[in-house]
Parts: structure tokens; sequence; C-alpha cells
């Protein structure tokens, strides 16, 4: 048996039995042909599924899944795949190695009652981590006054765009979606996407050409659009908006990434690119009211990692395992459609 079909059967046995299993429960219950399990394997299935061994009973350890508690993957960009699934009333990916966040639900809840959301903008800014609000701590003001819930997240390793946007929008950590440095391959594993198209939404990605978003998430039931730069992803979105063509948009920009590679993390011109980032979110926040006022919607600033300064070449950098890099907020706003049809749904 390899180590993920073991991973597969505990995860599938452990989701039916919340309460928990011995392992000998578990060992019978699966046919599993190990006397004993692997030390090796466990601490995996800790990282990649959030198991979780700390109660007993009687002499055994229960084996049990903490979606919740889980510090390994819980507060990583993983959790925005089964956070979204679960707000639009899709089926998670089967494997995940993040958990919904229960900060998100009871906003969602707050704000929308049990209502399920019926749109859905992402804005992925690249790069746009937590180190910018060192040179400028009301950075993200605007964008909270438009999605009002911070969820402080880590990147994952290593903190570049691909491996990245690859954990946010499948769930999964970078050795279980496979794209572990700088390279581009069309994912292989499920993604955000292919649990969503089943729950009936129209998907939309808008993403500057060759971006790791315009490419890895390719071969989807998702119309893709390739854009020259930032300026006409935005004019692209908001055009969508107005059609009512889509349920679910992403929007890539990536002009502070390309600043801070160019200068620096703070330079007047990564600066500026960052505010080009967050004027261009209040206009799609508008939009999105104007066009989908009906609706109950969610507008989601989520960038992908922070950037720091190469101290030998002098220019921004990122990909490092320090604050810098891996801190970054993501900010989520729920709106309350003016006329909702079928609140209940379903
Ligand atoms: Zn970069």
């Amino acid at each position: 048996m390899t180590y993920s079909e073991f991973r597969k059967l505990v995860k599938a046995e452990l989701e039916e039995n919340p309460d928990g299993k011995t392992w000998k429960q578990l060992r019978e219950a699966l046919s599993l042909p190990y006397r004993t399990p692997c030390p090796e394997w466990v601490k995996k299935l800790e990282t990649e599924i959030g198991l979780d061994r700390t109660q007993k009973r009687g002499k055994s350890l229960i084996w049990k899944l903490d979606r919740w508690a889980n510090p390994h993957v819980n507060e990583t960009l993983c959790t925005v795949t089964p956070t979204l699934c679960a707000l639009l009333g899709a089926e998670a990916p089967s494997f995940t190695s993040g958990a919904i966040s229960r900060k998100v639900i009871q906003e969602a809840e707050r704000v929308l009652g049990k209502a399920l959301v019926q749109r859905c903008l992402v804005f992925a800014p690249d790069a746009m981590g937590s180190h910018l609000r060192t040179i400028n701590p009301g950075i993200y003001q605007p964008v909270m006054t438009l999605a009002p819930l911070e969820l402080s997240l880590r990147a994952v390793l290593p903190p570049k765009t691909p491996v990245c946007f690859a954990s946010m929008f499948t769930g999964l950590i970078p050795d279980m979606h496979g794209i572990r440095s700088y390279e581009k391959p069309v994912l292989a594993c499920e993604t955000l996407f292919d649990t969503l198209a089943p729950a009936g939404l129209r998907m939309a990605i808008v993403a500057v050409e060759d971006s790791s978003i315009d490419l890895i998430f390719r071969g989807r039931q998702v119309d893709y659009f390739t854009e020259e730069y930032d300026q006409q992803v935005v004019i692209r979105v908001l055009s969508l908006l107005e059609k009512g063509s889509h349920d679910f948009i992403l929007a890539y920009c990536q002009e502070y990434d390309d600043a801070l590679h160019r200068t620096d993390p703070y330079s007047s011109e990564a600066l500026k690119a960052a505010e080009h980032h967050i004027s261009d979110f209040a206009r799609l926040s508008e939009a999105v009211d104007l066009y989908w006022g009906s609706f109950n919607r969610i507008l989601l600033f989520a960038p992908d990692h922070g950037a720091h300064i190469d101290a030998q070449k002098g220019n921004g950098t990122h990909g490092d395992d320090i604050p810098e890099d891996m801190e970054v907020s993501h900010f989520w706003g729920f709106r309350k459609g003016m006329k909702v049809e079928n609140d209940d749904t379903q």
C-alpha cells in the first residue's frame, strides 16, 4: 500500500467517524496490513489532513480529524478553497490540506444568515503581503472598508506565485498539488474550479498573459480571459460583471510584483503599483454592488505572498521562509442581495 492510498483510506474513515477511532479499530475497519502505524506517515497525516491524536480512550490514542484546530494547515492559503466551497454550496475537493475558516463562516452568517452565497469575485494581486504595513500601517484600510473581515494567513513554501496560487485554489500543500518551485504546469489534481462546476457555477478566470493563474488552472469548465496587463484585466472583469455572464470570477493583477522585482518592495514605483491594485479593487467592488446587487455575494482580496529586499542585490524578491515573504492578509466582504430568490435554496 502506498502512502497516498493509506491517507485516502484513513481520511475517508475518519470523516465518517467524527468521534474518532483507535488504531486497532482503524486497522480492522480498513484491513490495514500493518501492526503498528508508521510514525513518519502519522506525522505526514497530521500536516496534510489534520490528523489529531491528542486524546485517549482507555490506553489507546484516538485518531480523529481536527479540521478546525490543525495549526499546520489551518491558517495557510489552503483554507481558501474549502471555505469557498462551503459558502458556495459545493463539495470540497476530495483532498484538502486546509480547513474551512470558522471566522469566515461566522462573518457570512452574520451578514447572510444561513443563505448560500450566489456570486463571488476574488481579486488576487501578486505579492501584496503584510510587509507593506511596515512602511504604511494603514495601507489596507481602503480594502477593509469594502471587505472588513481580515484573515491573517501564512503563504506556503516556497512563497512563489504558482506554488501559492496552486495551494489557494486546490486547498493542498505543495507536496500534494505538485508545484514546488517557480513552474507553471497545468495542475492535474482537483481544484476549486472542478468542484464549483458541478454546483452549477459559471466561472471566469481573467489574468495577465502567461501569469501563473493564466496557465495552471487550464482545462476546466471555466471561461479563460488572457489579458495584456492589469488595466485590461480590470476592464474585462467590469464588462463580465455588467453582462452578468458569470457567477464566480477570479481576477489576477501583477503590477506590484513586477515593480518590486525591478526596484524594491518599498520603492515609490512599487508603492504606486500597490495603490493601483487597491483602487482597482474599489472599482470592482462598486461594479459588484451595481451589477450583482440582487445576489448574496462575496468580495475577496486574496494575495499570494509577500516580499523582502535581497541584501546582496538590493532589489525585491521572495521565496524564503521569513515573515516578510510568508505573511499575508486576506480580506473577505459579504453583501446581502436586495431581492434574493430562493433564500433557503434546495
Ligand atoms: Zn514575484
